[in-house]
């Protein structure tokens, strides 16, 4: 059994993901934290849960959701994984930290690269990958039927879609991966997405304004 806790951190209110389950190991997926005691909270949560964790992952490379990838890494000795086409984006988290008056970013750079091709384990537990692409040009999302459940970064919000304004962004291939990817997915599918609330597919096939 998988569970999930979500935290919203940064300025940019990104959600990071810890998914863990019975054997105590966990995933942390698009770590944002930024502020010290956003550190904390992560890290308090992981000691209260006696948790684990063995993998820091990310849906794609945004500035929002890599803040928090080196404190992770250095903390719990984590491997980064990530998918190749986002390598780019990653090392343009530089241009933005001075965009948006951040300090430079050190960043995790034992790397490993997954694709659609790849299965994420921890514990007793595995996620398969949806290749999303749209918001950033290699955006993943990670799926897990047996729980019908999918952490879909900036993909798909509640009642939105991601911005497809940024370097790697296309709209037309955002729809397409929404469409052909998330929405084959039960409707039943709930949807944890990188900002605001979670949501369902089926809620999204009939309330969302830009897939109708
Ligand atoms: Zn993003």
């Amino acid at each position: 059994m998988i569970y999930i806790q979500s935290f919203t951190f940064n300025d940019f209110q990104e959600n990071t993901y810890i998914l863990f389950d019975e054997t105590k190991e966990a995933i942390i997926i698009d770590a944002g934290c930024f502020y010290e005691n956003e550190k904390h909270e992560l890290s308090d949560f992981i000691v209260s849960k006696k948790l684990k964790p063995v993998k820091l992952i990310n849906t794609h490379c945004h500035i929002d959701h890599v803040l928090g990838n080196e404190y992770c890494a250095k903390k719990y000795d984590l491997k980064l994984y990530l998918h190749k086409d986002e390598l780019k984006t990653y090392s343009d988290a530089e241009k933005w930290t001075a965009m948006f008056g951040i300090p430079p970013l050190t960043q995790p750079q034992i790397i490993e690269f997954i694709d659609e091709n790849s299965i994420v384990n921890f514990g007793n537990s595995e996620l398969s990958i949806l290749s999303t692409p749209g918001h950033s040009v290699a955006s993943i999302s990670f799926y897990n039927k047996a729980q019908n459940f999918v952490i879909a970064g900036d993909v798909l919000f509640r009642q939105s879609i991601g911005r497809t304004d940024l370097p790697g962004g296309n709209f037309d291939v955002l729809i397409s991966s929404i469409k052909n990817k998330i929405f084959t997915l039960p409707d039943e599918t709930i949807v944890y997405s990188g900002h605001g609330i979670e949501t369902t597919v089926g809620y999204e096939k009939t309330h969302n304004p830009f897939l109708q």
